[in-house]
């Protein structure tokens, strides 16, 4: 049959960002801070060549198609490098999480098959205390010493960068990530070559975060989690500067924004946390940035209004592992200019809104099956799907999706009708009394406004009459005093009257994961003989 016009074959493959980045913002600054307080600068340019470097070294020591290189490293211009080499030679770049436990480390070292370790020297210990656990690992790179093995400039030095990528097929896999598993081991989760340029496009959008030629950001979110939401490749398709810091150190981050002309930042609420403590404890003023981007946890109504307040637009994305990780980000809404201040902070407090490429809804929690409406009422069992969402786990027998792609996210949330997410908690901690569902994540945030709170963790624990009623464990803040009673008489006005928990029990800290967040599973099993009723 006569074709009657046609477009191109052009490969969505991660090779195709950096190329366009060398190419079209060769000199855009690359600047890293590194663990000994020391700064190097490169540019696309130099990542690109480096990248044909490493890539080549990668052939010389026989790793090949599909074989997995990790990393153990913080946030840096070599690890970038290293980014866009394995997945230029048809590699998989495992980003391990250092903060994993030691048991996990072996398991996704192992699981994953790992033959080559680029690791900051920082790490050392780790390094050492795992290699023998770690029998797949053939080659030890170390990105910034080379006292205990090969240094990787001098590794890369080696190479002369003239080299064509790899070439392959759109879908074939260039990263692997593990979850850090709240539940059983860690799962790997991996991203393909399509999924990660879809993923970065959709990240660069306004809608977004919102990124351009003229953006200069300091992604605090690690390259070992989630990839940095994707910041690095998005950042190359616009040809943005971008600022490293190997050191999670608020002076440090402080001081990198003020002098590099940071416009935009990513990170965890703790993050920010951190930042504002650091400036009021030194009488600083917050950086003037453009945008703010929170994600992993939700972020605090305080800290929204505080940055809102400093003229910062903030970005509360909500997302997981499973999907690259962008599944939600908030922005101006169509009704932005009509709102009262304390409407865009109430807004901008919930998750946002889907970008294109991903669908969203929420399904029944009892029977996880019917659909819900999105009234910014009904609350239900979270579903994702779409090309940057899990299909199946790492070495997977079965898919983790439904077969009509649905992923069910282990969130609970509420749509409202402009699409904005509301989440309210997870699915396993969610309490169910009397047939009715409490959100324990409500009742921590509520008793987290307590002035005498420094944490506060909810779990629904058995009841005889009422199947589960929430227990509110709390740890007091250093030198502050207060009694179970003013704790519920503060919860009172804010949560329904049948949400109030049936006890208040004082501790001195609250279990969390690898992450940093709250380890309920941890919690229910130190409590696993408390009794109700
Ligand atoms: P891990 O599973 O390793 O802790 P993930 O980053 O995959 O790391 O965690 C994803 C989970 O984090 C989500 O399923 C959700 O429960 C939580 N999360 C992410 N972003 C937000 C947010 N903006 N608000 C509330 N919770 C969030």
């Amino acid at each position: 049959m006569k074709v009657l016009g046609a477009m191109q074959d052009w490969s969505m493959r991660v090779t195709a960002i950096i190329d366009h980045a060398a190419r079209e913002a060769p000199t855009r600054e690359i600047v890293s801070y590194w663990a000994d307080g020391s700064e190097t600068r490169t540019d696309w340019a130099g990542i690109h060549r480096d990248a044909k470097k490493i890539a080549q070294a990668l052939l010389a020591l026989g790793i090949g198609r599909g074989d997995r290189v990790a990393s153990l490293a913080m946030n840096h211009s070599r690890h970038l490098v290293s980014w866009y080499g394995v997945a230029g030679m048809g590699g998989v770049l495992h980003t391990c999480n250092p903060r994993l436990f030691d048991d996990q480390l072996e398991y996704i070292v192992n699981h994953a098959e790992d033959r080559v370790m680029l690791y900051d020297a920082a790490f050392q210990p780790i390094v050492d205390r795992m290699r023998d656990r770690w029998p797949t690992v053939e080659h030890y790179i170390c990105f910034d010493s080379g006292a205990h093995a090969l240094a990787f400039e001098d590794w890369i030095g080696a190479q002369n960068g003239d080299f064509a990528w790899v070439e392959g097929e759109e879908r074939d896999p260039c990263m692997l990530c593990y979850t850090s598993g709240t539940t059983g081991n860690p799962k790997g989760v991996l991203y393909e070559h399509r999924s990660t340029v879809l993923h970065a496009l959709a990240g660069l959008q306004p809608a977004a975060f919102n990124l351009s030629a003229s953006s200069v950001m300091l992604p605090v979110v690690p390259m070992f989690h989630a990839a940095s939401w994707g910041l690095p490749y998005a950042g190359a398709m616009a040809g943005i500067k971008l600022v490293f810091s190997a050191v999670n150190d608020p002076a440090v981050l402080h001081g990198l924004m003020e002098r590099e002309g940071v416009t935009d930042s990513a990170g965890v609420p703790t993050v920010w946390l951190a930042h504002f403590q650091y400036c009021d404890a030194h009488g600083l003023e917050l950086p003037r940035l453009r945008a703010a981007t929170i994600g992993g946890s939700a972020a605090p109504r305080f800290m929204v209004e505080r940055l809102m307040k400093n003229g910062t637009r903030v970005q509360h994305a909500w997302g997981m592992t499973e999907t690259s990780p962008i599944g939600t980000v908030g922005g101006p809404t169509h009704d932005w200019d009509q709102l009262s201040f304390e409407e865009k902070v109430a807004k901008t407090a919930m998750q946002g809104r889907p970008v294109f490429g991903v669908e969203l809804r929420t399904v029944s929690l009892d029977d996880m099956e019917t659909e819900l409406p999105r009234d910014g009422a009904s609350s239900g069992a979270l579903q994702i799907r779409g090309p940057w969402v899990i299909k199946r786990y790492f070495k997977a027998d079965e898919d983790a999706a439904r077969p009509d792609g649905w992923f069910d996210t282990g969130d609970v949330g509420v749509l409202h009708p402009d699409g904005t997410l509301q989440l309210t908690d997870r699915t396993k901690d969610v309490i169910k009394s009397g047939g009715e569902w409490i959100s324990s994540v409500e009742l921590e945030n509520a008793a987290a406004g307590h002035p005498a709170v420094a944490e506060a963790a909810c779990v629904g624990m058995p009841h005889p009459k009422w199947d589960e009623r929430p227990v509110l464990f709390v740890v007091k803040k250093a030198g502050e005093d207060c009694r179970a009673e003013d704790i519920l008489a503060h919860l009172t006005p804010l949560v329904a009257r049948w949400w109030l928990p049936d006890a208040v029990e004082f501790v001195d800290d609250i279990p969390h994961t690898a992450t940093g967040k709250i380890s309920k599973k941890d919690l229910r099993a130190r409590f696993a003989d408390y009794r109700l009723g």
